[in-house]
């Protein structure tokens, strides 16, 4: 089969035919047919996150069961799945409490195991979650990002006066401002560097607002002047950029609750004074579990949540390196690769 493989942490990747991944108990192979490309994936393909090689990465990715180990019950041949890339040990406090992302042994297909940048993929039946008829590959390749941003918002159960500013309008982003207009919030004001591409798909997703930091002045000013002349009662980060955090607190009405999406590869500094004076609850999420995916994927089949305005481009997976080339020079939001 035709897998991408990352060989070494020289940058960039290979395309290779390998063998099929061989069924292990436990586990069913599926045939990719939609991968995303994801914020983390860019990382691996620099060297700058170490995976152990050689590795075929990709974990966005929905397809069809192919072949099921003898000691698998309740899936077969032909089932439409999308994959979560969690393996938690199983047996851990976090584990025994369905919190499997927090397991101290986490195993992360497309990270520390083979991925789905590949025409085929081995996926333990923990991970698997039916996709419904009415959905597309692509949108089961989306669950992964949505229940990143949504993990989160449901922790943070927004409220019908609440209003919203969101910085990064990156496909976390796009997915967190959908996820909290799905809960009623009155008002979602969405903050990116510049205006363009990624700011009118943030309208056309029910933005009330797009501010453009490189050309708004004073920042508080305006997003008060979008919002009653209010500040929001709830922020999201979801740049991971060290540069915007004092931005981000800084916006925050007091008493607001400030919620970290964004996954921060470098420290930032700050003034903790601006928590502490204005009562901030700064509150961090990461990955997602297997009810967060299962409720992402409720989001979609019920149409509260849409993929395709997020997804710009759809590519076969021999074009992965001008799709990266694409998301480099910010042309692209969300790439799905179709094996
Ligand atoms: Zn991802
Ligand atoms: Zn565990």
């Amino acid at each position: 089969m035709l897998a991408v493989l990352k060989e070494s942490p020289a940058p960039g990747f290979a395309l290779r035919e390998v063998p099929m991944p061989e069924l292990k108990p436990g586990h069913v192979r599926v045939r990719v047919r939609a991968v995303g490309i994801c914020g983390t994936d860019i990382p691996i393909f620099e060297g700058v996150r170490r995976v152990p090689y050689p590795l075929i990465p990709g974990h966005e990715f929905a397809g069809e069961i192919e072949a099921v180990a003898d000691d698998v019950h309740g899936w077969q041949p032909g089932d439409r799945v999308a994959v979560g890339l969690v393996i938690g040990c199983g047996t851990c406090l976090a584990c025994r409490a369905g919190e499997e992302s927090r397991c101290p042994q986490i195993t992360e297909i497309g990270i520390h195991i083979n991925g789905a940048f590949a025409e085929h993929v081995l996926a333990p039946v923990s991970t698997l979650h039916r996709l419904p008829d009415h959905l597309t590959f692509a949108d089961g390749a989306s669950v992964d990002p949505l229940a990143s941003a949504y993990r989160g918002i449901r922790r943070l159960n927004p409220l019908p006066e609440d209003s919203v500013a969101i910085f990064g309008l990156g496909p976390i982003g796009l997915y967190a401002l959908q996820a909290v207009r799905a809960h009623g919030v009155r008002r979602v004001i969405a903050i990116t560097p510049r205006a363009g591409l990624r700011g009118e798909i943030a309208r056309a997703l029910g933005a009330d607002a797009v501010i453009a930091l490189n050309a708004c002045g004073d920042l508080p000013a305006a997003i008060q002047s979008h919002n009653d002349g209010a500040l929001p009662s709830l922020v999201i980060e979801a740049t991971g950029k060290p540069a915007v955090f004092n931005d981000v607190l800084r916006v925050a009405a007091i008493g607001a609750r400030v919620l970290l999406l964004g996954i921060f590869h470098h420290p930032a500094s700050f003034d903790p004074a601006l928590i502490i004076r204005r009562e901030l609850r700064v509150e961090g999420s990461f990955c997602y579990n297997w009810t967060d995916f299962e409720a992402s994927l409720d989001l979609l089949a019920r149409g509260l949540v849409r993929t395709q305005p997020v997804i710009t481009h759809r590519l076969p997976l021999r074009e992965i390196g001008h799709a990266l080339e694409l998301i480099r020079r910010r042309e692209a939001v969300k790439v799905i690769l179709e094996p």
